[in-house]
């Protein structure tokens, strides 16, 4: 495939926009090249500047979930945009959606709208700080929450100690607040919490991981980690960015049927359009402004634009019974595909898979945590992902991130897919 147009782009874009791009993961570096500019997309393909056709396992990174341009949720957007694309002032649209989604995730009574998942993540942790009037909050090394300075952290030095910074601009004195734990070990969590006795907001963590690939929670730990928060009196929050509205109607919390405090959404929850949102009980939501002290706003929240494309997405997933068994039942078909494809290449490999999130790590040992994951071998990721992209299939651009499949994929997409995989050579 010839991607002169695509290439051109990017280098006017480097221009003007730091690295090229909106967003760093677009921009290839962990698999070299440049990165390729979307024209166009309809359904479970997206048609480049230079005219090639790909299948798409990114869906935007989630959102797109019953594929590119799906009419309802573009019609829903069209009508909308002629009746003007934001006021200031309350709209119906916001009630509707919120009623929607109330009725669709289990253990929430109110929702707010923010325009992205950062936001969403940020603001629940300061609602879960004002509710609980604690400071400190535990994340999981390689969950990502958005870019917002408490969760720009790494693990500090020492073992039971506070995170540093993982991003110059993020200070010492945030850093200070945020505990780093393991993902799938439920002791690193005991520790930091008998360390922190008394002074932890909230627990938060993203149910099945997807930023680190895709990884699935072990028996126990999840439920673990409830039982701790509920003894502790710490507000488990989960940032359902990812899962929510993907893994089932009630995301998450439905799938693994466990219950959370604080949810956090985006992605699906927009219809590939700005939205976020966080969520909870009546009265962990009173504390928010205006009717509370905890302070959140947005001048562009709940702009009805954004609004008619998550009513229409979620309307649609809400009346198809069958759509998140369906997205299951391809992600284990792709998955059982690819592994046979690539069984005899010579190369250790795992995949790990939940629902209609799956990723494929080439490492010998099982990937459970961020340690394992960042175990792969970047070259054989690189071979992998540029080997499919030449045959017409984009995988993400990172063996951290999650393929996120579409219900506008095909069984011939996915056998186009394995049949690639197959042609490879490491
Ligand atoms: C994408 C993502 C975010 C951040 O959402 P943005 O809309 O990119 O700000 C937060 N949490 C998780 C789990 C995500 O996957």
């Amino acid at each position: 495939m010839v991607y002169e147009r695509s290439s051109a782009l990017f280098a006017a874009a480097k221009k003007v926009i730091p690295g090229g791009v909106n967003s760093p993961v677009r921009a290839f570096k962990a698999v070299g090249g440049d990165p390729i500019f979307v024209k166009e997309a309809k359904g479970a393909y997206l048609h480049d500047e230079d005219g090639n056709r790909l299948i798409d396992f990114i869906a935007s990174w989630g959102p797109m979930i019953l594929g590119h341009a799906h009419a309802p949720v573009v019609n829903a957007v069209v009508e909308k945009a002629k009746k003007g694309t934001s006021f200031g002032m309350p709209t119906e649209i916001e009630t509707q959606l919120a009623q929607l989604a109330v009725s669709m995730v289990p253990n929430i009574d109110k929702i707010r709208f923010v325009n992205s998942g950062t936001e969403a993540c940020m603001s629940a942790i300061r609602l879960a700080r004002g509710y609980t009037g604690k400071d400190k909050i535990i994340k999981f090394a390689g969950c990502y929450h958005g870019h917002s300075d408490a969760f720009l952290i790494q693990a500090g030095s020492g073992a039971v100690t506070f995170g540093s910074p993982n991003s110059p601009g993020v200070t010492q004195g945030t850093a200070k607040d945020t505990l780093l734990a393991v993902y799938n070990d439920l002791d690193s969590v005991k520790q930091l919490v008998a360390a922190n006795k008394g002074e932890l907001a909230a627990i938060i963590i993203e149910p099945v991981a997807g930023n680190m690939g895709c990884i699935v929670p072990q028996k126990d730990f999840i439920s673990g980690l409830r039982e701790l928060c509920s003894q502790e009196g710490i507000l488990l929050v989960f940032d359902e960015v990812m899962t929510g509205f993907r893994l089932a109607r009630g995301g998450a919390q439905e799938a693994l049927n466990i219950d959370a405090d604080i949810l956090c959404f985006g992605k699906v929850i927009g219809g590939g359009l700005p939205v976020g949102a966080f969520a909870s009980n009546d009265k962990i939501m009173s504390h928010l402004a205006p009717e509370g002290p905890v302070y959140q706003a947005g001048t562009l929240s709940g702009n009805p634009l954004a609004m008619s494309a998550g009513l229409a997405m979620l309307t649609e997933l809400n009346n198809d019974g069958e759509v998140f068994k369906r997205l299951a039942e391809k992600t284990e078909y792709l998955h059982k595909g690819l592994d046979a494809a690539l069984k005899d290449k010579g190369v250790p490999y795992q995949i790990n898979r939940f629902g209609s999130m799956m990723s494929v790590h080439f490492t010998p040992d099982p990937v459970h945590d961020f340690a394992s994951s960042a175990q792969g071998d970047n070259p054989h990721f690189k071979t992998y992902f540029h080997g499919m992209l030449k045959q017409g299939v984009y995988l993400p651009p990172s063996a951290f991130e999650s393929y996120f499949l579409n219900d506008a994929l095909s069984y011939a997409d996915l056998d186009h897919t394995i049949a690639a995989a197959q042609r490879l050579s490491f």
